[in-house]
């Protein structure tokens, strides 16, 4: 089935312009686009980036990460995505049950080691190549890590 490209007319969020988007899912996902994302002109686009990658960029600071390298664009698209990352990593976290103390001491020492990997890079094109990392895959480095500490405590 061939997808159709439609223009819709959306509000920018912020100075409530109204302005052309084209869209290019079926008509029913574009609808709900139109009505769920939070639109924003070009102008005010720019400025919402700029304060979302400031704001995104100091959270992730509090828990050891640096400012990334690149573009202004790459750059407001990989601290989203390194964001939407960590989130995947808390979920993990989160979800895990331990069988003891000694169990659990070694995953958060592997989730700090994970982390550390992470907080090392700082390039935006990294993190943008990496945006498709899911829990799974977080959850197997991990393991991994775990494995290590064990093998080097015996
Ligand atoms: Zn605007």
């Amino acid at each position: 089935m061939a997808k159709e490209i439609y223009n819709y007319s959306v509000r920018c969020r912020t100075c409530r312009c109204k302005f052309e988007v084209q869209l290019f899912d079926t008509h029913e996902k574009n609808l709900f686009l139109v009505d769920k994302k939070h639109w924003f002109c070009e102008k005010c686009k720019n400025e919402y980036f700029e304060k979302q990658t400031k704001q995104l960029t100091d959270e992730h600071k509090n828990v050891g990460f640096q400012e990334l390298a690149g573009t202004q664009k790459t750059v407001s698209w990989a601290v989203k995505i390194r964001s939407e990352m960590l989130n995947k990593v808390n979920y993990l976290r989160d979800s895990l049950a331990f069988a003891d103390d000694e169990a659990r001491e070694k995953s958060e020492k592997a989730f700090t080691l994970f982390l550390e990997e992470w907080q090392a890079k700082t390039e935006a094109k990294w993190w943008i190549d990496h945006r498709n990392m899911n829990v799974r895959d977080i959850s197997k480095r991990v393991e991994e890590l775990t494995q290590n500490i064990q093998e080097g405590e015996s």
